[in-house]
């Protein structure tokens, strides 16, 4: 499935991707990662339900945007606070 697939409003199985639903335009709260206050952990990636976190080269996580949920999870379990949850319409993209 590719981007192409998108749909506003509407969210589709993308079976290339472990868990990997889009969740198009309806997310409510944002997740932002403060990369000087974390520690490379990593338990943000293991947590996350939807996989829409993964490790860069620097070991720090990066969240795929097209398919986190907001759940806010990776927020919760994070040991350094480095992760924020902002509304989606005051969050910086
Ligand atoms: S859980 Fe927090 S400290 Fe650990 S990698 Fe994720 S953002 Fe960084
Ligand atoms: S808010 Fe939820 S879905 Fe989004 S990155 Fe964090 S744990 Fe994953």
């Amino acid at each position: 499935m590719t981007e192409e697939n998108e749909v506003k409003g509407l969210y589709l199985l993308d079976s290339s991707k472990f868990g990997g639903r889009y969740v198009a335009n309806w997310r409510v709260l944002r997740p932002s990662i403060d990369c000087d206050k974390c520690a490379a952990c990593q338990l943000c990636i293991g947590y996350c339900p939807e996989a829409a976190i993964s490790a860069r080269q620097d070991r720090k996580p990066e969240i795929d945007y097209r398919y986190c949920k907001g759940c806010g999870i990776c927020a919760n379990e994070c040991p350094q606070k480095a992760i924020d949850m902002n509304r989606e319409s005051e969050a910086k993209k």
